[in-house]
């Protein structure tokens, strides 16, 4: 999709540092981190929304769900983590690209709604 700051990292068109790569999705670090360690799992093709996923497409998520405790190391995930996805206007969803918040590195509330 054009003008679409995630679509320009995950194609290349605007360099990032990716902490992961592959055919389906990357990861880099969130610009203004939430907790110790934020980063972003953003799949390459573009939805804003879950609902405009198709069952096919939906399966790229389980596919970065499996990836994630893969890089417990990188994404420093030895003592917990959160998995955030913001949908919409009322969850304060910024970037109309669906992204998966990935936090960790410190003890974290539980309070998200706030
Ligand atoms: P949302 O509010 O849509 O769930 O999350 C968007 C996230 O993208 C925010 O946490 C915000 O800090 C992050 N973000 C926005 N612009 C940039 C950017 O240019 N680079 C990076 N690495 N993250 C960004
Ligand atoms: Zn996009």
């Amino acid at each position: 999709m054009q003008d679409c700051l995630f679509c320009k990292f995950a194609n290349g068109e605007i360099p990032v540092t990716k902490v992961y790569e592959d055919e389906n999705f990357i990861i880099i670090r969130d610009i203004n981190p939430q907790c110790k360690n934020h980063f972003l799992a953003i799949p390459k093709k573009h939805y804003k929304l879950l609902a405009e996923m198709t069952a096919e497409d939906s399966q790229t998520l389980g596919l970065i769900l499996a990836k994630i405790p893969t890089l417990c190391n990188e994404l420093e995930l030895q003592n917990g983590y959160r998995l955030v996805i913001n949908q919409g206007d009322d969850a304060g969803q910024t970037v109309p690209h669906l992204h998966i918040h990935i936090l960790s590195g410190e003890k974290m509330g539980w309070n998200p709604a706030r």
